[in-house]
């Protein structure tokens, strides 16, 4: 295991957040809301400002100067993601809006091409909104079923279902890799392996796992992968799919414009070549650059330090949270990243993060985008603290305060 980041290396990181600083309500800001947003670094911001300061231009179509430095800029931002996540080829990188719209992307390619009457996709019950919907529209559309991977009590899949589930009529598995609701991390090399068995491929939701591990698509072996740029430390409205070329090469266009073009006629179009097939329309550049130095930030760091970091901090917050009498934490599986969901005796969660929220903490109350999750525990959401690397053992005493607060008030 990697050495943690002493409080000194985390108070000198706190100051490339400038967000950090400030003071909601008078008290000084605790930032709880990771696994939501994170907050963007200095080097982030100055990477946006120098890009629409000083090469600001579209890329891929210029023969001009400011257009070939934004196409470069733009382009080596894909081989940062690619190295980030160990692809095999940059051009299996491809730029999206963030994890829903790469969902959507693959669900409809892969739908249109390889989904019929009787097919079946297999999801989890632990899924964001983002891998149910695109899903299930998808199925409806083609006369196909959309099967469940169950949990139990502790929030870890049913794994002894996968193989019955994984029957003949199955054509892709979609799950996350990180549960935003309940911290569980899947063992998902062994689930990988156990549908590549069978033929089966495998579309991972990263969006809560590149900020806090190292995952390698290679070795993971996986098919697609999606994940959003604002969770690890980047601009919104950027995010990334990356799909292995095979598969990639199979699918159709997702949209169809600008870019994603090798020759038009007014009676048929010939398709550009991978990345460029999946980015009709001018992208995001300045977000595709802003992400590409939010990776870069994080490996200066270190992944394997963060996520020590990390790991240390929510065990600092489990053990203070598990001690407030009546606080009850939902999700309880072994493997844990990112976040904490709990309840606070019958108060209902939007109550107790209202009077967090009123002394500077900022928590996500809901049912954090997985409904399913919440019917399953039969309740109606939760308060949920989600964390980085820059949150602190004193912000997580001064969210027990604060729920001892709450809890004077609320029961
Ligand atoms: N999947 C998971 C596991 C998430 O936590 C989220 C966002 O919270 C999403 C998907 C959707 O991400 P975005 O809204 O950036 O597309």
């Amino acid at each position: 295991m990697s050495t943690i980041l002493t409080s000194l290396e985390i108070k000198e990181l706190r100051r490339d957040f400038p967000l950090l600083a400030q003071k909601v309500y008078g008290h000084p800001l605790v930032y709880l809301d990771n696994a939501a947003t994170t907050q963007k670094p200095n080097q982030v911001l100055e990477t946006l400002d120098t890009y629409y300061k000083q090469y600001n231009s579209n890329v891929h179509r210029g023969v001009h100067h400011l257009s070939q430095v934004a196409t470069d800029a733009y382009e080596a931002a894909r081989k940062t993601v690619a190295d980030y996540i160990d692809a095999g080829e940059d051009k299996e990188v491809i730029f999206t809006k963030g994890t829903t719209d790469g969902i959507n992307l693959v669900a409809s390619c892969f739908g249109k091409a390889m989904l019929k009457p009787g097919d079946s996709v297999v999801i989890t019950a632990m899924e964001h909104h983002s891998n149910i919907v695109p899903w299930q529209m998808i199925c409806e559309e083609k006369g196909a079923t959309l099967k469940v991977i169950p949990f139990n009590t502790y929030g870890e899949l049913e794994l002894d279902k996968l193989d019955s589930l994984l029957d003949d009529s199955v054509r892709i598995l979609a799950l996350t890799y990180v549960s935003n609701s309940l911290a569980t991390i899947n063992p998902v090399k062994k689930i990988i392996a156990a549908a590549h068995e069978k033929n089966i491929p495998v579309l991972l939701d990263g969006a809560q796992a590149v900020q806090h591990m190292n995952v390698s698509v290679r070795e993971l072996d996986v098919d697609f992968m999606v994940f959003s740029g604002h969770k690890i430390y980047g601009p919104t409205g950027i995010g990334i799919l990356y799909g292995k070329q095979q598969w990639l090469d199979k699918l159709p266009p997702y949209q169809g414009g600008g870019d994603m073009i090798k020759t038009v006629t007014l009676e048929k179009t010939v398709y550009n070549e991978l990345p460029f097939k999946f980015e009709a329309g001018t992208p995001d550049i300045a977000g595709a650059i802003g992400l590409a130095a939010a990776l870069k930030y994080v490996n200066a760091i270190g992944i394997e330090r963060i996520q020590a970091t990390e790991a240390a901090l929510m065990d600092y917050a489990m053990e203070a949270l598990q001690k407030i009498p009546n606080l009850r934490i939902v999700g309880q599986a072994k493997q844990r990243a990112g976040v904490i969901s709990f309840l606070l005796g019958t108060a209902h969660p939007f109550d107790t993060g209202e009077l967090l929220d009123k002394q500077g903490i900022a928590v996500r109350t809901g049912h954090h985008c997985c409904q399913p999750v919440m019917d399953i525990f039969g309740i109606p959401g939760t308060t949920r603290a989600s964390f980085a690397f820059y949150n602190t053992e004193a912000e997580i005493d001064a969210l027990v305060g604060g729920l001892e607060r709450a809890a004077k008030i609320l029961l």
